[in-house]
């Protein structure tokens, strides 16, 4: 089990990261085993078979749940869509902890689990305490950066949990990733990421209101973002993410391609989601984060299509006179 690894969800980011996991691995160390598992079955044996043709004779496996991933790896990443598939994987019967609880107590205590999904702080903190409980160390470390940053390997890490599990997760995030931000205690990745992204929701509803009015006011685009990337209105979502085509002069954001790629406003809603579930219990309001979440959900509601389009496509729901 110490020379192996499992990763066990391999969608749109999981199959980047393992992929970056893995060959770095490689380069590093000979000799490593690799583990691969998801839901579907054909997502992890395409994944292996993809990455035996690119390393031949990279020792790949497939294991069809997250036991079989728990006996084989001291190390285990996961990267699922959000807090019910987490539960479902951690905790359930043939899941990771009552795998862990199986396991001799020193073979327990070197284990690493590293969930890099974003899913809800308390479901988050609740399974690291089961798994520690168990004897494994555990973290948060739900990502910021993208499809494009998973493939870069780019990613930025938001890491909650024990000084000692951050140490112990460091060097195998460095591979898939070039930040990694210890942010406290178990739970802390996963708080710092929604507060992160309910400032993105929030920042691309207003880009996209801004640029919409100063179009109708007679603007050009182009000169609007100049004006506000250069003003104290600049942020991601109006120099990176701007909604408008050829209002930047790179022509690289997901409106010039219409809104295919990037982050998808269904995640969007999602993230806006978890931040008001823990609004109320922390006792802090989140007026904005409700009004962008309600725009994003009636867009959704008013054209499915841009569930699944990067959520800068808010532009085209407040084009369209909402
Ligand atoms: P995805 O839906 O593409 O991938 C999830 C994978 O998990 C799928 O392959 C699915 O089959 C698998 N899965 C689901 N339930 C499972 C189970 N019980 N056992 C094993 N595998 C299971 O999602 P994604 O876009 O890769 O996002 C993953 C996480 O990363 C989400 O929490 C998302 O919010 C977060 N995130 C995504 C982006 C992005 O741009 N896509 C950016 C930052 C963070």
């Amino acid at each position: 089990r110490a020379k192996s690894i499992s990763f066990i969800g391999l969608g749109r980011m999981g199959s980047e990261m393992a992929y970056n996991l893995f060959s770095n691995r490689m380069a590093d160390t000979s000799h490593f085993r690799f583990v691969v598992c998801d839901a579907v079955p054909e997502t992890a044996s395409r994944f292996s078979d993809n990455f035996r043709k690119h390393f031949r004779g990279a020792n790949i496996a497939v294991a069809a749940n997250p036991e079989e991933a728990t006996l084989a790896s001291e190390t285990i990443v996961t990267m699922l869509p959000s807090s019910p598939h987490v539960r479902q994987v951690y905790h359930d019967s043939g899941g990771i902890i009552p795998t862990l609880r199986s396991l001799p107590s020193a073979d327990a205590s070197n284990t690493l689990c590293i969930d890099s999904t974003t899913l809800d702080v308390q479901v988050g903190r609740d399974v690291a305490a089961e798994a520690e409980a168990a004897g494994a160390g555990m973290v948060d470390a739900p990502v910021s950066g993208g499809v494009t940053g998973a493939k870069a390997g780019t990613l930025s890490f938001l890491v909650g949990g024990s000084k000692a599990s951050f140490g112990r997760a460091s060097p195998i995030l460095s591979l898939m990733g070039q930040r990694i931000i210890h942010c406290g205690p178990a739970g802390s990745g996963l708080a710092a990421k929604i507060c992160n992204n309910l400032v993105l929701g929030v920042q691309q509803v207003v880009v996209a209101e801004a640029m919409l009015l100063g179009q109708r006011l007679g603007l050009d685009p182009s000169t609007l973002a100049r004006v506000i990337n250069n003003s104290t209105g600049a942020c991601w979502a109006s120099s990176v993410n701007n909604p408008v085509p050829g209002a930047l002069a790179a022509k690289s954001a997901p409106c010039e391609r219409d809104f295919e790629g990037g982050f998808a406003t269904a995640l969007m809603i999602k993230d806006l989601g978890l931040a008001m579930d823990v609004s109320k219990a922390s006792g802090s309001p989140l007026p904005l984060t409700s009004a962008a979440e309600r725009v994003y959900v009636e867009a959704v509601r008013r054209d499915g299509e841009l569930a699944k389009k990067d959520f800068s496509s808010v532009y085209r729901y407040l084009e369209r006179g909402m």
